[in-house]
């Protein structure tokens, strides 16, 4: 007999069991499927920043609802996401200061706890750095980073406590439509089933299950690696930062480490197939970026690194929301930053998908017809330079 369901979700990153755990707590009976194992996609290798300052509005607003729940785990979820309260650093190069001044206040106005320091307090926070050059950079001290396979499988248990059925080693084949209306999925082991409601939160593999709908998400997928550097004995470094004005970002790992990424990523990859070991010049180019903001990693030791995969949009921000398909739902495209948010957003959908609308916060900014209307969704104040941008190799070039 064939198995059904409220709900289907298709895809096991920290999305996945997010939503799985904000539907089964509005009581519907809820099917997660996974092809490998929990986290085993670009959430397993993520690195986990929970950042609020943003460029732009909605994903400002979602973080600080997810943050909420990152100081909060165990009463709200369930366990430990295992959250460590760092404290964030944003700067950025001398002509952004007029956005990053304008960001520090949209982002006061939505609640987050957040200041703009001068370059003096940042050597006050973090002695090891050198800050000749920068003036001003965001502070948040309540942000930090979480671990990512805990947060996720914290909330899976959570969703299966609930009454979520979880199937890992179990792949999708095919999403099932009739009349313009979503019906179920095909699977590997299972057969058929049967839901009402299908959401695609399948990262960088989203496009090609939606393709055979006549359904073109915008979603490519990029390589991109993180290196792990020893600290030597004199650098102590607490908090996470996205250093914009030198186009990396870093944050401390256990008791002595220091992960840093940076570098523009390989495109078009195939997420079931890329290497995953980091490359030997980007540990090299690691090192040297680190060492500009604290000179003293020049005697840092490498302890390698790893390389996983962004689900890239043209704009950068994810897909969320209802497709063209009655029940049809997508949470993919998070491009590289999607970790942090999962929490509301899985809240957001479970709103969309229950009462007709998202109230905790609006996310019709980021629906997928976006770029079929030809808008591109950025607030008033972009910044030009991330971690993953190269203006500072083109200067030199
Ligand atoms: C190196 C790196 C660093 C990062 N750092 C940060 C950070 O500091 N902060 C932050 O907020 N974000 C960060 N991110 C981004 C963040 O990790 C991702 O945006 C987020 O984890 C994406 O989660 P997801 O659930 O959408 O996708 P995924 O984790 O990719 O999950 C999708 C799942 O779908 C499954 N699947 C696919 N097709 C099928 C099918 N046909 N049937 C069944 N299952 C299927 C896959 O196996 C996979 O497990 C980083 C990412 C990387 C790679």
């Amino acid at each position: 007999m064939s198995l059904t369901a409220d709900a289907i979700i298709i895809g096991g990153g920290v999305h996945g069991a997010s939503l799985a755990f904000h539907l089964a707590r509005r009581k519907l009976r809820v099917l997660l499927l996974e092809k490998k194992f929990l986290a085993s996609g670009g959430t397993g290798k993520s690195t986990a920043l929970v950042r609020q300052h943003y460029d732009n509005f909605v994903e400002s607003a979602l973080t600080h609802a997810s943050w909420k729940y990152f100081v909060n785990w165990n009463e709200v979820v369930g366990g430990d996401a295992g959250f460590v309260q760092s404290g964030f650093i944003r700067t950025v190069i001398a002509s952004e200061l007029d956005a990053l001044r304008a960001n520090t206040a949209m982002h006061a106005r939505i609640g987050i706890t957040t200041k703009l320091i001068t370059a003096r307090e940042v050597k006050e926070i973090e002695p090891s750095w050198d800050v000749s050059d920068i003036e001003y950079a965001a502070y948040e001290p309540d942000s930090g980073y979480a671990d990512p396979q805990a947060t996720t499988l914290t909330l899976a248990d959570a969703a299966k406590k609930l009454g979520a059925q979880i199937f890992q080693e179990t792949r999708v084949e095919k999403i099932r439509a009739d009349d313009a209306r979503v019906v179920g999925v095909t699977t590997d082991k299972l057969g058929e089933i049967f839901a009402p409601i299908v959401i695609v939160a399948a990262g960088p593999w989203t496009p090609h299950l939606l393709k055979p709908l006549g359904i073109d998400v915008p979603i490519a997928c990029e390589r991109h690696q993180v290196a792990s550097f020893i600290l030597p004995k004199e650098v102590k470094t607490r908090v996470c930062c996205i250093d914009g004005a030198r186009e990396m970002y870093f944050r401390p790992e256990g008791h002595n480490l220091i992960l840093v990424g940076c570098g523009v990523g390989a495109k078009k990859i195939n997420p079931d197939q890329y290497n995953e070991a980091i490359d030997d010049a980007h540990i090299e180019f690691s090192a040297e970026r680190i060492a500009k903001r604290i000179p003293k990693m020049i005697d840092g030791l490498s302890q390698g690194g790893w390389a996983g995969f962004y689900d890239m949009t043209p704009d950068e921000k994810c897909l969320l929301g209802e497709l063209p398909i009655q029940g049809l739902y997508i949470n993919a495209g998070h491009s590289g930053t999607g970790f942090k948010i999962a929490p509301a957003v899985g809240l957001c959908l479970s709103e969309l998908i229950c009462d007709g609308a998202a109230k905790t916060v609006d996310i019709s900014p980021l629906r997928w017809s976006r770029f079929q209307e030809g808008k591109m969704y950025f607030d008033a104040h972009p910044y030009s330079t991330s971690w993953h941008t190269g203006h500072t190799e083109k200067v030199k070039a």
